[in-house]
């Protein structure tokens, strides 16, 4: 009969230390969750999210189509089409497609980049409801 009631106390005993931790962390703590989507947490410049390619100063493109960052692509997600422009007789794009339903954001292609045109954003939350939508061209990867 004593131990059982040994075994009670002690039972209760850890009960009120377990709830002291959790009322010490309710009442007095800081929360460390936030109300996402409603709040977001800041993330760390060296993010890995969705690609922007650079414009300059004068807000042309930085890229010439050297087609480096595609042929490093481990899943080959980025495409490009490469012209040489008679005004100025540079090699440009005339398209350049990443296709985000594939793309691990591995950041190989930023990492190679001759001309560091090619940044990762620190956008984490892109998402669509079809395959489609996950590719992204000039119009929206070029930032001017
Ligand atoms: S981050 Fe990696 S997988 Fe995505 S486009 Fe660049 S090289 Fe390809
Ligand atoms: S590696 Fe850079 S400069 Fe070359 S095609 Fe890709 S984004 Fe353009």
């Amino acid at each position: 009969m004593i131990s059982y009631i040994i075994k009670i106390l002690k039972g209760s005993w850890s009960l009120l230390v377990g709830m002291k931790v959790t009322l010490k962390y309710f009442l007095f703590e800081k929360a460390v969750t936030v109300r996402y989507p409603y709040e977001k947490r800041k993330v760390a410049p060296i993010w890995r999210g969705t690609l922007r390619q650079l414009c300059d100063d004068k807000g042309e493109e930085i890229c010439d189509g050297c087609q480096i960052c595609s042929r490093v692509c481990p899943v080959q997600c980025i495409s490009m089409e490469v012209f040489k422009d008679p005004a100025d007789n540079k090699r440009k794009t005339s398209s350049y497609t990443v296709d985000f339903g594939r793309c691990m954001y591995c950041g190989l292609c930023v990492e190679s980049c001759p001309k560091k045109c090619l940044v990762h954003t620190t956008d984490y939350a892109f998402v669509s409801f079809d395959r489609e939508g996950l590719v992204l061209g000039k119009d929206k990867l070029v930032k001017r």
